[in-house]
């Protein structure tokens, strides 16, 4: 792969399925894949202090460019010591390119062939941004990876706007390829198509021509079922060159990410470990603890036997009495928790690939999460 600075080695592929181990080497260190990154949205991670977030088992964060550009703005992160410094995570980083979030969040975008333009959702300013703009934002930012900026519809759309934003995604790639200009940052172009697996696969293929250091899979995790999301992988990861990381974008349950990891993928990122913990909602082996039910008022179980984290020296009835009584330890505790969960799993997924094991393991563990637990 392109720039000294970054490696990807793959470990192991496991015999009866996709799911492959392997070791992405940054300039601020080594993610173990298949790999999870908590949202550090604002270049933090809701609710966790840094030590907190290494404690969790987390390798790389991940940070909103799009969020970062309009407030602070990159050039006031680049002065506080980029975003390492800024957020005094040191260790790998990747930022978004603000796409989806422009798409989702922002007032009026109205797209041409040169650039998107868009309201700040804060103070409605208007603000412009092309593929070489994004490049320069996330490398002021200064993240160890950098996503392209890619053009994003909801679903479901038109067939033929969807084919246009696809098309334009594989121009913009191109573009922003050219404007890079730092060696330590790797840029990860995005695979757009909708639903349409024809058209993933034809994007992949274009994207793969253009030798990125690493591929994104995006526009998903945008209300189609599990059914939709894992036949769009299916048409995708196979375009995809072998020796690069994979990256499924805002993506999602547990299962979900057992599902992608046995069709290829090797990277996520979701909110839902620190949104749902902020609602009281902890993951557990077998399935979601709604901690505000009644029936964990006396309960004197931790959230999960044997887990590590913070949250877990603490009864189920103590965590649902911190929610109960608005005590803002009680959404930082799950939280952690919910990440330490999500760490744990990837890394018993690494182990199964690791040992010819992980189509049984995936099959056990998402049979174990299929209800509520009680
Ligand atoms: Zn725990």
């Amino acid at each position: 792969m392109t720039g000294a600075a970054f490696r990807f080695e793959l470990h192991h592929t496991d015999r009866a399925s996709r799911a492959r181990s392997s070791t992405f080497t940054t300039p601020h260190g080594p993610v173990e894949m298949p790999a999870f990154m908590p949202v550090g949205t604002q270049g933090t991670v809701k609710g966790l202090t840094l030590d907190a977030l290494r404690a969790t088992g987390c390798q790389m964060m991940l940070a909103n460019t799009y969020h970062l550009a309009l407030r602070p703005g990159a050039e006031v992160v680049a002065a506080l010591g980029d975003l390492h410094g800024f957020s005094g995570w040191s260790g790998p980083i990747l930022t978004d390119s603000g796409g989806f979030q422009i798409f989702s969040l922002a007032h009026n975008a109205q797209v041409t062939e040169e650039q998107v333009t868009f309201r700040s959702h804060i103070d409605g300013n208007l603000f412009e941004l092309s593929p070489e703009r994004a490049v320069a934002i996330q490398e002021a930012l200064g993240s160890d990876v950098a996503m392209v900026l890619d053009h994003v519809v909801p679903l479901p759309s038109d067939a033929g706007l969807v084919r246009e934003a696809t098309d334009r995604t594989v121009r913009w790639a191109r573009r922003a390829k050219e404007a890079a200009r730092r060696a330590d940052q790797a840029q990860f172009a995005i695979v757009q198509g909708g639903l349409d697996p024809a058209l993933r696969a034809e994007c992949a293929a274009q994207l793969a021509e253009l030798d990125f250091p690493g591929y994104a899979v995006g526009g998903l995790s945008v209300g189609e079922t599990p059914a939709e999301m894992y036949q769009v992988l299916e048409a995708t990861v196979p375009q995809l060159p072998a020796d690069r990381p994979r990256y499924l974008m805002g993506v999602g349950r547990p299962q979900d990410l057992l599902e992608a990891i046995s069709r290829g993928i090797d990277l996520f990122d979701c909110v839902l470990p620190t949104r749902n913990g902020r609602n009281a909602q902890a993951f557990t082996d077998h399935g979601t603890v709604r901690l505000r039910n009644l029936q964990f008022e006396r309960d004197l179980r931790p959230l999960e036997e044997g887990c590590p984290c913070a949250a877990c020296r603490h009864s189920r009835g103590y965590l649902r009495h911190l929610f109960l009584a608005g005590e803002m330890l009680g959404p930082i505790l799950v939280s952690i928790h919910n990440l330490t969960y999500y760490q744990r799993l990837l890394e018993q997924a690494r182990r199964a690939i690791a040992e010819d094991r992980y189509a049984a393991f995936a099959a056990e563990r998402i049979k174990r999460l299929g209800g509520d637990a009680c």
